[in-house]
């Protein structure tokens, strides 16, 4: 079986990253969407709604499956008998990381191989901090992300915006 393996932060989903899985998925038997617990990026979301809102999205998709991880996404992939690590490029800015990233995972990994596909063009400038920074300041995300999880995404930012007024209210 020929399992395909798309680490990231998925916080949250875009609809940049369902073009990947769904490009990524007809390469391969089945694909593991694996969201990384402790990204030193801070996630906004936990790790249980960044799962979440990946389970929402792709529900009834047998060949696709979602866990967490932490730790390295080579030894992941070991414990999934996987061979291949998808990751996605929009910029000449994401190839600088992602070549170290691809050149350490090899080091540790000979057998694995990364894969890189590039964002379609209409998703070139999307990312999760992106949606994040619209959806703080009431900017619309119709289009960026699934429909079905767009309120929860809205929701969690109206309990922060919430939270920022009451910090101005007290000062
Ligand atoms: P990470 O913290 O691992 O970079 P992200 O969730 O930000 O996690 O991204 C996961 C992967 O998806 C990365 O390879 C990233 O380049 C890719 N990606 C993110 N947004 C897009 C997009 N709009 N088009 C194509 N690839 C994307």
């Amino acid at each position: 079986m020929n399992i395909f393996v798309y680490p990231g932060s998925f916080d949250p989903v875009t609809n940049g990253h369902l073009d990947i899985i769904n490009r990524a998925v007809k390469m391969c038997d089945k694909l593991i969407v694996a969201v990384l617990i402790n990204t030193n990026k801070k996630p906004t979301f936990t790790i249980e709604e960044r799962v979440d809102l990946l389970k929402t999205v792709l529900a009834g998709r047998p060949d696709i499956e979602i866990v967490s991880f932490s730790g390295l996404t080579v030894d992941l992939l070991k414990k999934c008998n996987a061979r291949v690590i998808v990751r996605g490029l929009r910029a000449i800015s994401d190839f600088e990381n992602e070549f170290q990233m691809a050149l350490i995972n090899k080091e540790l990994a000979p057998d694995i191989e990364t894969i890189f596909m590039m964002t379609s063009i209409n998703y070139t400038y999307l990312s999760s901090s992106a949606i994040k920074e619209l959806a703080i300041n009431n900017g619309v995300i119709d289009g960026m992300v699934p429909d079905c999880i767009k309120g929860k995404i809205l929701e969690k930012f109206r309990y922060k915006q919430g939270e920022s007024n009451g910090n101005l209210f007290n000062t």
